[in-house]
């Protein structure tokens, strides 16, 4: 792991203009990591300049040549998996076996994104007037603007990088600024695999200033942006304003029903996960558990007792926990009762115990916001209506899950819950490479990423009309 995490811009490692560093705290223990340029507009400029430059060209190579370029990508990612999730472990403190499985989990989607270079259907369509063929083709935008969180590095900036630059775009990367070197890794690795110098770059820094220069300048032509709700709004209104297209990718407050006619060890263990995996910073974790009055004691005790054996791992940072346990603080005082956690855990680095708490109304903060750690909270309802509603009283609608034996409970559940993506009998868990992801209200803007739905972001549609004889019109 180096200790100074550059910028990468035109294939070269690039210090801050302003020769200012920021310090990356481990998360695991405190302990300084590395630091990472503080970059600046002037900074943004450079990347964009240069990926400018090279667009033209990237363009005029085949979707085959970008496909292969991209497997080529992804097939080094898979033999660089080990170094890949050490950085990663590094960088977030999550267990290797997580961060292993997120490095696969990028990989798999280079390699969907790869098998496009073969297909990238467009169609073919009828027409009024004789004598045409009208066909649809897609088309790059120019320059990207990536912009990722932190909380599954690899696979945030794979679902964008690898989609973005299949289809001919040129890219500049702002991740996190808590995981700069997992971003570097990745564009280091674009350029062994081929991808072109200036194609893929990566600026670091801080989202306010870094982050906000990318989304205001002019010669950007989209921003695919993933991250919290009240930044992806000023990001839509900021590029908005020049009509830039605007992909976001925002929170949830998922909720999993547990009805009660549901397995319950099978229920439990899903929650359980949902809850608490990658320290609750999932922007699909199950952060509200709605329980069945006939069941809820049962499930709130296996919920207690399954908790106790997780081990806690370390949330991002200092201030994200200390974010987390006022909020916990603010809802005890507003009358909501800790069954587990609630405290920091002794000792170094940045962890909240896993908690579970009941009795907060869903009219409360803490029943409405978004806290991106391991926090969840059990409600009672009597009936499915009053399940769906309860799910449904929130701004955000990414992901909902349902346990129940009923396929008719199942079906009106799908039906009638707000959310992009829906699980039954399972977790409030992400989908697969080949799945469009995405949710509704203030979780997205209604674009989707992965599967084909990710090349509709980064490639706009052209319709050729084709009038072969004109003499014949
Ligand atoms: P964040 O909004 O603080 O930051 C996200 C990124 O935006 C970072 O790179 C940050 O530096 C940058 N940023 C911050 N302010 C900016 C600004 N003014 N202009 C431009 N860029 C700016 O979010 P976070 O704490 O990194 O991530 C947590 C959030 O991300 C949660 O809300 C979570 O649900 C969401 N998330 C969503 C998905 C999804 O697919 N829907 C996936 C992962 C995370």
């Amino acid at each position: 792991m180096r200790d100074e995490i550059p910028n990468l811009i035109a294939g070269e490692p690039a210090l801050p203009l302003s020769g200012e560093w920021l310090d990356k705290l481990r998360p695991a223990d405190g302990a300084h990591l590395c630091r990472l340029a503080r970059s600046g507009a002037s900074d943004v400029a450079a990347a964009i300049t240069a990926a400018r430059a090279v667009q033209p060209a990237w363009a005029e190579r085949t979707p085959v040549e970008r496909g292969e370029i991209v497997r080529e990508l992804a097939l080094l990612l898979r033999e660089r998996r080990d170094e890949a999730a050490e950085i990663v472990v590094a960088e977030t403190g999550k267990p290797l076996e997580l961060a292993l499985g997120e490095a696969d989990a990028a990989v798999q989607m280079g390699l969907f994104v790869a098998g496009e270079g073969r297909r990238s259907y467009g169609r073919t369509t009828t027409s009024a007037m004789k004598h045409r063929t009208v066909l649809t083709v897609r088309q790059p935008l120019g320059v990207a603007g990536l912009i990722t969180s932190f909380n599954t590095p690899l696979p945030n900036i794979a679902w964008k990088a690898f989609p973005a630059i299949f289809c001919g775009n040129t890219a500049v990367v702002k991740p996190s600024e808590h995981v700069p070197a997992s971003a570097l890794f990745f564009a280091e690795l674009a350029l062994e695999a081929g991808v072109p110098a200036g194609v893929l770059n990566v600026v670091q820094g801080l989202g306010a200033e870094a982050g906000a220069a990318l989304v205001e300048h002019e010669d950007v032509d989209l921003v695919s942006f993933t991250g919290s709700a009240g930044t992806g709004r000023w990001i839509n209104e900021t590029a908005g304003r020049r009509l830039a297209k605007v992909c976001l990718e925002l929170g949830g407050k998922n909720a999993l029903v547990v009805c009660d006619d549901a397995d319950l060890d099978n229920a439990v263990r899903w929650a359980l996960s949902s809850a608490f995996s990658n320290a609750g910073q999932r922007c699909a974790a199950a952060s509200r558990i709605v329980v069945f009055e006939r069941v809820y004691d049962a499930v709130r005790d296996l919920l207690v007792s399954g908790s106790g054996e997780l081990k806690p791992e370390p949330v991002i940072s200092e201030p994200a926990l200390e974010r987390m346990l006022a909020a916990i603080d603010r809802a005890v005082a507003n009358g909501a009762r800790v069954l587990t956690g609630g405290e920091r855990v002794v000792g170094p680095g940045f962890r909240l115990a896993p908690t579970i708490l009941e009795e907060a109304s869903p009219a409360d903060e803490i029943s409405r916001t978004e806290l991106f750690g391991p926090v969840t909270l059990l409600y009672r309802v009597s009936s499915l209506d009053e399940a769906v509603a309860l799910v449904n009283d929130s701004r955000y609608g990414l992901t909902a899950a349902i346990h129940t034996a009923s396929l008719h409970r199942a079906l009106r559940f799908a039906e009638k819950a707000q959310a992009g993506v829906i699980v039954v009998n399972g977790g409030t868990h992400g989908s697969e490479p080949h799945m469009g992801f995405g949710g509704v209200k203030d979780s997205g803007t209604g674009w989707r990423e992965a599967g084909i739905e990710a090349l509709d972001v980064y490639s706009d549609w052209k319709i050729v009309n084709l009038i072969a004889d004109p003499a014949l019109t």
